[in-house]
């Protein structure tokens, strides 16, 4: 049931005036929230489980892996890790009028947060990020995806039974709810989707100066370089591509593979395909469904304007069952079709042959900067090459997806793919602020007094 938008204000209001009692400050009672949140990750899994397999009908081992299981992982990271996160750190000074000081920076929360999820990883999109906004000491408002409406509604009656109604709020809706939303002050907002939206977001934002992380998409590339080994290559790009049915943000969009190994990937792809998914993939309880009739539409249409002899694996659909097969199209050009000229975000995957690995770093480039970029190569040379020639949010070489699980390492895009990043540490920093704060004696003042008018050549040593 979707919030009214008349209470919105309302609902923001009664979260600030928690905020500045300073109840989520205490990091004792971070680590209640915290694990109170765990508890109902694991409390309710099959609960979980059912509502994402209602919006999504995929495999419960999928649900697993990257709804739950990452969200598990934060909470118990910033579990461990909350009493080193939230020391205040003293550091050196190096003016010598402050070297008698103490300088150190506070980690103190940003205040009231905003958060709004996508729904192609309804859970993992819209918790992930709370469990970060909880560590830091913030009070938090979420927004699930309407799209993926089981799941928001699920999260809407399970949250206020185990985190602190005070402190955290579910806000249901779609645009005008989120628009409403958008227009109330926020000290961060923290949102997930496409570019679009993005610019609205920071638009809003703008208004109050409200600092943003956007977490977008776009196409991520895959370079196949010629030493790589086909049928590894393929059989993990598949497996990428396949799953969540490509609706991943990090999913591989689009190969880039050298000319003369198309026809060996082309059959490694068949033959895998079969292999997980066997004669009819519809059959299959593995394979995932597109999410709408609306997103079904899109993807069928960049196969209907596509050269039948080119689809090399699959292209089967059926619109009732909002299902399209795992389908490889090629050969096909870089640029001048929608395939290659929007994110895909479905399991079509578009080949590129190309002459050289320099012929793909052209293309990479001349698009916009990806999420993520994979790599295939054992040749440290070929790799560093790409590397130091291309940008991206992430990199993996010889895998894909990967990157999303470590919260060793920062999540996000630049430029067009997005900006800031979460997932670990990453995720405590964006919703804290570093509050610098010098401490000095109220005596010495005779030294002080170096700084003060009437001002002399010697007194310009000293300051
Ligand atoms: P979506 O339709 O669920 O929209 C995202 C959120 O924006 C929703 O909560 C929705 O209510 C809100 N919204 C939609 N229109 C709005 C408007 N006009 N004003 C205010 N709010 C609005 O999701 P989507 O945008 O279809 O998501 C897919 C895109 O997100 C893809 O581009 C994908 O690559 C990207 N994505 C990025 C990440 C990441 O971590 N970088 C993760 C998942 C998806």
């Amino acid at each position: 049931m979707y919030t009214h938008t008349a209470g919105i204000p309302k609902i923001v209001n009664s979260l600030r005036e928690t905020f500045q009692t300073g109840l989520t400050k205490s990091t004792d009672y971070r680590r209640q929230q915290l694990k109170s949140f765990l508890r109902l990750m694991r409390e309710n899994q099959d609960e979980i489980i059912h509502a994402v397999e209602k919006d999504l009908h995929k495999h419960r081992v999928e649900i697993v892996s990257a709804e739950i299981a990452p969200v598990v992982n934060e909470i118990e990271y910033m579990l461990e890790n909350l009493d080193k996160f939230t020391k205040t750190k003293t550091v050196k000074a190096h003016y010598k009028m402050n070297a008698m000081d103490k300088c150190t920076i506070r980690k103190e929360p940003k205040g009231v947060v905003l958060i709004i999820g996508a729904w192609n990883y309804p859970i993992n999109l819209i918790l992930l990020p709370l469990v970060g906004a909880i560590a830091a000491g913030n009070c938090a408002i979420i927004k699930p995806s309407e799209v993926a409406g089981n799941t928001a509604e699920y999260i809407a009656s399970i949250v206020p039974k185990y985190l602190d109604p005070r402190s955290f709020a579910v806000v249901q809706g779609a645009i005008e709810e989120t628009t409403a939303l958008l227009t109330e002050q926020f000290d961060h907002i923290f949102y997930t989707g496409n570019g679009a939206v993005g610019k609205i977001v920071m638009t809003a934002a703008a208004k109050h100066l409200t600092p943003v992380t956007l977490e977008l998409g776009g196409k991520s590339p895959v370079i196949i370089a010629p030493d790589a080994n086909i049928h590894t290559a393929a059989s993990r790009i598949m497996w990428a591509k396949l799953y969540n049915g490509g609706q991943t943000c990090i999913a591989p969009d689009y190969v880039l593979i050298p000319k003369d190994k198309m026809d060996e990937f082309v059959s490694a792809c068949r033959k895998i395909v079969k292999q997980r998914y066997g004669d009819n993939p519809q059959d299959s309880d593995s394979y995932c469904r597109i999410i709408s009739q609306r997103r079904f539409d899109t993807l069928q249409a960049y196969l209907d304007g596509m050269d039948p002899k080119k689809i090399v694996v699959g292209g089967e659909s059926d619109r009732n069952d909002l299902y399209i097969a795992p389908t490889v199209v090629g050969p096909v050009a870089s640029s001048g079709h929608p395939l290659l000229d929007q994110e895909i975000f479905g399991p079509i995957l578009p080949l590129v042959p190309v002459e050289d690995v320099e012929e793909s770093v052209r293309i990479v480039n001349s698009k916009d900067t990806p999420l993520a970029l994979y790599i295939f190569t054992d040749d440290k040379s070929t790799r560093e090459k790409i590397l130091d020639s291309t940008q991206s949010g992430s990199v993996v070489v010889n895998d894909l997806l990967l990157q999303a699980q470590e919260h060793s390492m920062p999540f996000g895009g630049v430029g067009p793919s997005g900006m800031g990043s979460y997932h670990g540490i990453k995720s405590f920093e964006t919703f804290t602020h570093e509050r610098s704060t010098m401490i000095k004696s109220s005596g010495l003042e005779n030294i002080m007094m170096a700084r003060y008018p009437p001002y002399s050549e010697s007194k310009s040593t000293l300051v």
